[in-house]
């Protein structure tokens, strides 16, 4: 079944020959040395992936979600690191949502050019973001902030961050979000982390010393500041759930095409019934991870909540992604675990699929919230 019409297919189309000329051919040699392709990115951006779903009146092509997810999807199917950064724009979306005029005619021109960071996980605080420890204090018209971020993703290629500090002491509600450009005063880079997936995409620590920054550079309301990040969140989890369909979707096609062609025992694999048994549980669960995703895109389209069906969306397409892409790995033999096969990097991009914008059992807290109310 498809669930794009005709232009929409064709767009398909365009970004599955760049995925597969251009990228491909840049995945092992600079994606996974942690080397970022810049000159990729604005390929991207020629293509209007970044602001596809953006509404035309701010530069973008007001595509609808479902088209959205299956062209994060489609770029995932080659490498997922390009497809977080090159087919969002989630910070310039959150300002087109929730910022003033003021701040609108501030940020997006930069935001809609180059894609911002979202910096709220903090040293000693990640899946309670609530805990966090850096303040934001006030002087005269100006905010100070200090204190230090970590696993920011995509540090060297942002301009702006999206932080959120403590501006009260008391209660839950004291953190607020602030845009800071990274070229302020006192803001600093720190260590860049050599992780298991999602290479190529630079993840890394942040510091402020005494980061000043304008009154209107605070998002939302002052002490309502992890509504700014929830309100991001729906989004960004629902492209983590088309990257983990993608992943899977990648894993079966080559291990089918390895046991097609692989003889042993005098015939193809293919014909093992063992190997074609996990084949059509493969099939049969990515085929249920990618209705649930086209469904909470729909969802979104139609201008229903997602927080509930993102967090389901992403918890089931990353166990399916990592079951599969482990399969494929155990169906290729030895050639699943050398990295110019391609495999392996697809369940080791899997994986992180269950830790980012938000662990698996966060999700669950998400879905049994709902289930149990
Ligand atoms: C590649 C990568 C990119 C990232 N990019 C960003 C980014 O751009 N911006 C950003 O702000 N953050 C980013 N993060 C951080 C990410 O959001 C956190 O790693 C994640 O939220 C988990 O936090 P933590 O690592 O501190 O783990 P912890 O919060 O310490 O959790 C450890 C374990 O305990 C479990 N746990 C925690 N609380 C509960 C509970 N109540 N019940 C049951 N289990 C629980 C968790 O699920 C997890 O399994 C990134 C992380 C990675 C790995």
């Amino acid at each position: 079944m498809s669930y794009l019409n005709e232009d929409q297919e064709l767009m398909l189309d365009a970004v599955r020959e760049f995925a597969q000329t251009e990228l491909r051919p840049r995945v092992l040699t600079e994606l996974e040395r942690d080397i970022f392709p810049y000159d990729l990115l604005d390929r991207m951006k020629e293509l209007g992936l970044p602001l596809m779903a953006m509404p035309e009146e701010y530069g973008g092509l007001g595509e609808s979600m479902v088209a959205h997810v299956a062209i994060e999807k489609e770029v995932a199917k080659e490498n997922m690191t390009m497809a977080l950064i090159g087919t969002n724009c989630v910070v310039a979306s959150l300002i087109v949502r929730m910022g003033t005029q003021e701040q609108k005619d501030r940020y997006l021109p930069d935001l809609l050019e180059t894609p911002g960071g979202f910096a709220f996980t903090e040293p000693a605080a990640g899946s309670d973001a609530s805990g966090i420890e850096a303040t934001a204090v006030k002087d005269g018209d100006e905010w100070v902030i200090n204190g230090q971020k970590t696993f920011i993703s995509f540090i060297n290629q942002a301009n702006y961050f999206l932080i959120s500090a403590r501006t009260n002491e008391t209660g839950d509600g004291g953190i607020s979000a602030f845009l800071v450009p990274k070229d302020t005063p006192g803001l600093k880079l720190g260590s860049i982390f050599h992780k298991l997936g999602l290479r190529g995409s630079d993840t890394g620590e942040l510091f402020f010393e005494d980061v000043r920054v304008p009154a209107i550079a605070m998002i939302g309301k002052e002490n309502k500041g992890l509504h700014a990040a929830l309100s991001l969140l729906d989004e960004a989890r629902l492209g983590v759930a088309s990257c983990a369909v993608g992943l899977a979707e990648a894993a079966l096609e080559k291990s089918v095409e390895y046991v097609k062609g692989r003889v042993a025992f005098g015939r193809p694999l293919a014909t093992k019934q063992g190997l074609q048994w996990y084949a059509a549980e493969m099939e049969t669960k990515i085929s249920a991870a990618r209705a649930l995703l086209f469904e909470v895109a729909n969802d979104y389209d139609e201008g229903r909540s997602i927080t509930v069906g993102a967090a389901k969306a992403k918890l089931f397409a990353t166990s399916v992604a990592v079951e599969v892409t482990d399969r494929a790995i155990q169906m290729c033999g030895g050639y699943g675990l050398i990295e110019d096969y391609g495999v392996e990097r697809l369940y080791r991009d899997a994986r992180t699929c269950a830790i980012i914008e938000g662990t698996d059992e966060i999700l669950k807290i998400v879905v049994s919230r709902q289930v149990l109310s």
